[in-house]
């Protein structure tokens, strides 16, 4: 995990841009990151006054080089931010599914995930399987059962960006829901963080927490989202956490591929034609091999940042 601190240190609002917490959406968020640094906009000299960058990179390092999810301990790092000193989320559907997903051999995959997404009951289906759960280590979706090696050092390095600061805001690059080149903001946070966003980015963001009926069904509220642990960790703080989510492939496609490769790690396959396939196939998915979608997301990217700088200085 690298980072960079640009920016006075006296800048009283800090906006922190991150990547990778999906492993292999490292990717296009790194490709971002990297835009951004090259365009000369987090110059010190051209950066809105009162505003420091700080740019963390590939905050999943084992997922991103493998090209995974998840993380070294199979965990997804985007639910393993809960508070693990109180009781631990339960999510009942989910164990009423793991074994059904755990039986199914490679060539059943898609057509398990198209019957269970095809009938109506796509946002029950992607709560039950993506919204994280606690009790199956080796399942799908797994958040851990204590704070994972990446949210330790971010625990770790966020207070100190605390002193003294107004603001605290994030921007989470991550991809793979959506529709193709569209860059969605994402806000799980609810009253004046929601505020803070919608002021920022405008009223068409998603925010699944806050309105769950009118969200579209692929996108799916989660526990553990890094949004809460940055909110914990930095108490105290006004801070406003969103995602911003390139979309790639529809949900049916996106989904067979992480079942596929889950189930191949979970039986500890060493078949690497198989894994390759898998991660080749992820990796289309999270980052398309295609010129517009690659310029669109960037220039979405530019935007969404000078949006969070004009929030991050509004009233
Ligand atoms: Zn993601």
């Amino acid at each position: 995990m690298d980072c960079v601190y640009l920016g006075t240190e006296q800048a009283e609002n800090v906006l922190v841009v991150t990547s990778g917490t999906h492993g292999v959406e490292l990717l296009p968020g790194s490709a971002c990151q990297f835009a951004l640094l090259d365009s000369g906009a987090l110059d010190p000299k051209r950066l809105p006054e009162n505003i420091a960058v700080v740019l963390i990179h590939g905050i999943n390092p084992w997922g991103a080089a493998y090209r995974r999810r998840n993380t070294e301990d199979n965990v997804d790092l985007c639910r393993n931010f809960v508070d693990f000193e109180q009781d631990l989320p339960v999510n009942s559907a989910y164990a009423d599914i793991h074994d059904t997903i755990h039986a199914l051999e490679l060539d059943q995959v898609r057509d398990f995930v198209e019957r269970s997404v095809g009938q109506n009951n796509t946002a029950s289906f992607m709560n039950a399987v993506m919204g994280g759960q606690y009790i199956c280590s080796d399942g799908f979706s797994y958040g851990g059962e204590k704070a994972c090696w990446s949210h330790s050092v971010l625990a770790e390095y966020l207070p100190t960006l605390q002193n003294g600061r107004k603001r605290i805001d994030f921007l989470d690059l991550h991809s793979g829901v959506g529709p193709y080149a569209y860059g969605s903001i994402v806000a799980v946070q609810r009253h004046a963080a929601l505020k803070r966003a919608k002021q920022a980015y405008g009223g068409w963001l998603i925010a699944p927490r806050e309105f769950a009926e009118s969200k579209p069904d692929e996108f799916y509220d989660v526990t553990g989202h890094s949004a809460d642990g940055y909110e914990r960790i930095l108490s105290g703080s006004d801070t406003c956490a969103v995602v911003l989510e390139f979309g790639t492939y529809p949900v049916t496609e996106v989904f067979t591929a992480l079942l596929t490769d889950h189930l191949l790690y979970a039986a500890g396959s060493v078949n690497t034609e198989l894994i390759s396939e898998a991660r080749d196939k992820l990796e289309e998915l999270h980052c398309p091999e295609n010129d517009c979608w690659r310029e669109a997301i960037v220039q979405r990217c530019f935007q969404a940042f000078d949006q969070a700088c004009t929030g991050l200085l509004a009233s």
